[in-house]
């Protein structure tokens, strides 16, 4: 812990030095300066200690401290820092076959850093693929309302977000985007069902509209996570598959946050028993610890690219895409969740929190429960009979209330006016049944409290 001298010296430097994420001008508010971590517990400078309900941002799958993750990473250091996979190294073998065994298909992966990475080079490939498959007037991306892909231009072009994309635009051109069915407000007088394949049928109708011939992808997240946790309806996902299939558009699937266990699957996708053609992951992928991230496409797809043109190649490199020591890092990660079962462990204890959380629906100002796994959301509202979603001032209120009891939890942020009243929980797979009834506790209390919800 930094002595007060110290702390007030931290607290002065941040805000003359650092720009942080998404967070709005605050000049009279010290920030979260976190000095430590361990298991599913981040301490700050002051010495206060906090449960991380978001596993920092939706990524310390396997929890803080493991010292095992540190130590494959320092040694892969040493024996060889970097060379980048224009060559190849052995950790970057080892982890595509890895990869490979967990997406339970047949995939080739191409490495980057970052999730928007990682969606920037799915839209790439899609787009030669087709190129080279004898349709190269497919260029255009379906994407999904109040889903997040990215803060690169291209990502963000598909993010259906107008928050995070309001004074950025003009975006790219090509990108559209079509309604994702939620389950609490579906259109009175349909079942989530009816409304799900509806949503299904108007993407199916862009595609159609837009002519198939110029469509080269779908790319939504199996749950819309950051917008708002919304978990689709099983028949939903099917049939965007279906449809994908139909008119050779290739569905890709974001799992930046859906990957690794945080569903209670290996992957998101595999809830719903689709095939993507494409999957993207990062956050989870190294719990973290290091930046990777992986573009994941079916063997059949790379075809195209073993041609001999002087462009049939894919032409991108990514300096430090699959790093050797990220990889290492990864593939001792992904045993420690094999080892520790914390897949299975997600399962269990989401729905633990879920089952002991679901009474509070009863309460005014609660909307919806939402839970798969260990991504929850929960949607506060103003009028529960008119769904009024909840203020800016309840849902801060809530959030402090739960910060001073020793629980973070989240909250969809800039994403859409006046939506942004979900409070996100993706705590780490690996915390403990104590940690968990903590998180109970504390939102049973919170959320309960008259004085703190009434704003
Ligand atoms: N896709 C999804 C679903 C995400 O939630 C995020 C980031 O939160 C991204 C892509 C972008 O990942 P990154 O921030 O690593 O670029």
């Amino acid at each position: 812990m930094a002595d007060q001298t110290k702390q007030k010296e931290l607290y002065e430097k941040d805000k003359r030095y650092v720009w942080h994420h998404m967070k709005p001008y605050q000049n009279d508010q010290n920030p979260m300066v976190i000095e430590r971590a361990k298991g599913a517990w981040i301490t700050d400078v002051e010495g206060n200690d906090y449960l991380d309900g978001m596993s920092g941002l939706w990524c310390v799958n396997a929890g803080y401290g493991r010292d095992e993750l540190v130590d494959v990473a320092a040694e892969q250091l040493r024996q060889m820092p970097f060379h980048p996979l224009s060559n190849s190294h052995v950790p970057a073998i080892e982890l595509a076959e890895k990869l490979n065994e967990w997406l339970k298909g047949d995939y080739r992966m191409f490495f980057s850093n970052s999730g928007s990475e990682a969606n920037e080079t799915a839209f790439k490939i899609a787009r030669q693929y087709h190129y080279q498959n004898g349709e190269p007037g497919r260029y255009k991306f379906i994407s999904r309302y109040r889903a997040y892909h990215g803060n690169t231009l291209g990502a963000l072009s598909a993010t259906g977000q107008a928050q995070r994309k309001f004074r950025y635009e003009p975006l790219l051109p090509g990108f559209i985007h079509v309604h994702a069915p939620d389950e609490y407000r579906a259109p009175d007088g349909q079942s989530f069902e009816e409304w799900s394949l509806a949503c299904a049928r108007m993407m199916e109708e862009t595609i159609v509209w837009e002519r198939p011939e110029t469509v080269a992808g779908v790319i939504m997240e199996p749950i819309i996570t950051g917008g708002g946790i919304l978990i689709p309806h099983p028949d939903y996902v099917k049939e965007v598959e279906r449809i994908c299939n139909k008119y050779g558009v290739l569905l890709i699937n974001d799992e930046v946050i859906c990957g690794f266990g945080r569903t209670g699957e290996n992957f998101g996708y595999q809830n719903y028993g689709i095939e993507p053609d494409i999957v993207t992951m990062a956050k989870g992928i190294t719990s973290g610890y290091l930046p990777l991230a992986a573009t994941a496409v079916k063997q059949k797809y790379y075809d195209v690219f073993k041609t001999t043109d002087e462009s049939d190649h894919f032409r991108q490199v990514n300096t430090f895409g699959g790093n050797p020591a990220a990889c290492k890092l990864a593939l001792k990660n992904l045993e420690i969740m094999e080892k520790e079962n914390l897949v299975a462990r997600a399962n269990e204890l989401g729905s633990r929190i879920r089952q002991s959380i679901e009474p509070l629906t009863a309460e005014p100002h609660i909307g919806h429960i939402r839970q798969q796994g260990l991504l929850i959301g929960i949607e506060l509202v103003k009028d529960k009979q008119a769904k009024t979603p909840a203020s800016k001032e309840m849902v801060g209120g809530i959030i402090a209330a739960c910060k001073a009891k020793g629980l973070i939890v989240g909250k969809n942020a800039d994403t859409v006016a006046d939506y942004n009243n979900v409070l996100t929980l993706a705590p780490p797979l690996s915390m403990t049944d104590e940690d968990c009834d903590l998180i109970i506790e504390t939102l049973q209390s919170v959320l309960k409290d008259t004085a703190i919800v009434a704003q």
